[in-house]
């Protein structure tokens, strides 16, 4: 007797890891999913997907995925049905509030999840339970961008589109390492390269790009503003701005000018270790193309001087015109796949949904009357100030939904004290990690492949992710389990559904005004999408949100890690990622990916270590002012001498130990770039 063949069913949706927004064609029998094919036609990524989006998504229904609520009782986590983890959560929220008002507690959203789970998010914390303190890990990746941009241009976001590559005459890349953390496009920028177009390159490693570069800037971690100031004195000396676009677009230029001539390049190359001729030329490259475009991701964000810098990159991409046309722009590669999404949905403490003031009396009155409850007029709790306020005792309740904070911000011991503080700790995760383990109440959420909404990606394309599997039985999908909370906190709110949702976003946020869940077809919109549906490849093109574009300058000043410990602590550690792990690793450890790259690894660079009688292998007793790791070594010229480079993808090694949470004046983003570590051969392994 012959058995029947389920057909095979295919769903399109996208890719869940980084910002690229690949989309991807999910074949699934029986209920299981097969495998990941990339489809031809997807204007993100055209037929090509990674490592990690392909083949990295056996996570779903892995033996270790949480399939139950959980409360934590006598130290031991206990079974409970989602009607007790409920009621549990309701009354310790109601009596904590009651005790010690709504600024008592917090919430931290999930630049994973879909943009109408961020909304609802963030909703809850302000319209439900009357806080602002609501943030996501924009916080610890692109808030310096997303300040910075909106200084200089009015907002945040990519200016151009990734398609542009193929209307460039030169690249710049600073701070990012594409070909492993967003391959895709990684991948376009060497091809581009390898066509002979010029690629400057600008990082203190030799990362795969470097191979492809005409330039590479391998400059000391923590000097960027420094570089670019230089970048932007040659483009003044050699008389290359484009005066026109300066004085029809721009403004604040004068002053500017004055500041950046009264610069001393000899001292400049003394700080960045950049041979001051190669960048003027590479300076030179960049301001003579016809159409620039420059990309950075988060060796430009995560210093303390992060937001400066951003600054100065939008002021490169004015003074020479770049901007507003095809091939051109600031385009950060953004990290996680919605972390765009997450804070357009207002998933920050200083603006609500559609990056609206919530200070702003006019702002104020609009939320209140759009959700129904008085939303508070101060600014919120950010991520490294709610941290603060939990050891201060002042914070008493968090809801961290898919962050594992303790293995990836910085300076574990002092995150681990902060919510070890708390009275209340909710973690919505798929699996048990690090900040779960100290959850009062850990609540099992659902995955991308079982969950419908849309992710936006970092040229602000707004994508339908699909339901391709049923959530695992004992789970629910993220967006549901925030609905229940808030009904149970006697908010009415209709059962999760992306389009009904979606329609209430394109109601608050100024720039979805014409997005519609049955309108975005398989390639999506890119926003600002106006009533009528037209989206937007390119912004600022006839002039910026904010009218004129500004020019800012600023002195580079040493990072205070470098001032205060560098003396002791006379190497530099700076953190970074591998191609086949994703941030924490908590899905991609869990794939066949691990036995690619089966842990964390020390780059050193050979002088170094054979001054310390380091082999290949050996284990590195790493130390810096936060406390100490051991992590093995991997000998290799890709850094330079007194620099060493590694991941925190493995919660064995826990790199964030030593990392420092000195954070970017500005956005309080952590400086993961900076460690003054001192490091002595630890043991064979
Ligand atoms: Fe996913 Fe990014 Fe890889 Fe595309 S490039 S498949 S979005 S991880």
């Amino acid at each position: 007797q012959s058995k029947s063949i389920a057909a095979t069913e295919t769903t399109r949706t996208v890719c869940t890891y980084c910002g690229v927004g690949c989309n991807l064609e999910v074949s699934k029998r029986n209920g299981e999913i097969l495998s990941i094919q990339a489809p031809f036609d997807a204007e993100a990524n055209e037929g090509h997907t990674c490592l990690k989006g392909r083949y990295a998504f056996k996570f779903y229904d892995h033996p270790d995925r949480l399939r139950s609520p959980m409360i934590k009782r006598n130290g031991e986590f206990e079974e409970v049905s989602w009607d007790e983890a409920y009621d549990f959560i309701v009354d310790n929220f109601k009596s904590i509030r009651a005790e010690h008002g709504p600024d008592s507690l917090a919430g931290i959203s999930s630049a994973r999840t879909p943009n109408e789970e961020n909304y609802l998010m963030q909703k809850f914390m302000r319209a439900v339970v009357g806080t602002n303190n609501i943030d996501c890990c924009a916080r610890v990746c692109h808030s310096p961008t997303a300040l910075g941009m909106q200084r200089s241009f009015g907002t945040g976001a990519a200016t151009n589109s990734i398609e542009d590559i193929q209307h460039t005459e030169c690249i710049l890349v600073i701070g990012a390492n594409p070909t492993d953390a967003h391959p895709v496009t990684g991948a376009k920028i060497k091809q581009f390269a390898m066509k002979g177009n010029p690629l400057i390159v600008v990082d203190p490693r030799k990362i795969e790009l470097v191979k492809y570069a005409k330039y590479h800037l391998q400059l000391r971690p923590g000097t960027n503003v420094a570089l670019l100031n230089m970048m932007l004195y040659y483009i003044i000396k050699e008389g290359l701005e484009d005066q026109e676009f300066i004085d029809s677009r721009c403004e604040g230029y004068e002053e500017f000018k004055e500041n950046i001539l009264k610069l001393d390049m000899d001292e400049m190359e003394a700080i960045t270790g950049v041979e001051k001729e190669l960048v003027r030329e590479a300076s030179v490259a960049y301001a003579t193309a016809k159409a620039a475009m420059e990309f950075h991701g988060l060796g430009v964000t995560e210093h303390s001087q992060g937001t400066f810098a951003v600054m100065q990159i939008a002021d490169l991409a004015m003074i020479t015109g770049n901007i507003g046309r095809k091939g051109v722009g600031v385009n950060p590669l953004r990290g996680q796949n919605n972390v765009q999404g997450a804070a357009d949905m207002g998933a920050q403490p200083h603006q609500g949904a559609g990056y609206l003031d919530v200070t702003d009396p006019e702002i104020n009155h609009r939320y209140n009357t759009f959700y129904g409850r008085n939303v508070p007029d101060h600014i919120g709790y950010k991520i490294p100030e709610m941290f603060d306020a939990a050891i201060k005792g002042d914070l008493k309740a968090v809801w961290i939904i898919g962050e594992d904070v303790v293995q990836t911000d910085p300076n574990t011991q002092k995150v681990i004290k902060a919510l070890s503080n708390l009275d209340f700790l909710i973690v919505q995760e798929l699996f048990m990690t690090e900040t779960a383990k100290l959850a009062t109440v850990i609540l099992p959420g659902a995955s991308f492949l079982e969950k419908n909404g849309t992710f936006t990606n970092g040229e602000r394309r707004i994508q339908r992710v699909k339901q391709v599997v049923e959530p695992l039985e004992g789970t629910k999908a993220d967006g549901q389990i925030i609905i229940d909370i808030m009904n149970r906190m006697g908010y009415e709110q209709p059962d999760y559904s992306p389009d009904t949702m979606l329609e209430e976003i394109s109601q608050i946020v100024p720039f979805f005004k014409g997005v519609k869940w049955d309108e975005l077809g398989d390639n999506g919109k890119q926003w600002p999408v106006l009533e009528d549906g037209t989206d937007s490849k390119i912004i600022h093109i006839e002039e910026f949100k904010r009218g004129k574009g500004k020019f800012h300058y600023f002195d580079f000043r040493e990072s205070q890690e470098i001032e205060e410990n560098g003396k002791e602590y006379p190497y530099i550690i700076t953190t970074n990622r591998e191609l086949e792990h994703y941030n924490c690793g908590a899905m991609t450890r869990r794939t066949g990916n691990v036995e690619i790259l089966t842990e964390d690894l020390l780059m050193i660079n050979p002088e170094d270590a054979k001054k310390h009688g380091i082999d290949d292998e050996d284990f590195v007793c790493v130390e810096s002012p936060r406390g100490k790791v051991d992590i093995k070594a991997r000998v290799t010229d890709e850094v330079k001498p007194g620099i060493l480079s590694s991941t925190f993808h493995f919660p064995d090694i826990m790199l964030n130990n030593i990392t420092s949470d000195i954070h970017d004046s500005e956005a309080l983003c952590p400086e993961y770039k900076v460690v003054s570590v001192n490091i002595r051969k630890a043991r064979k392994v």
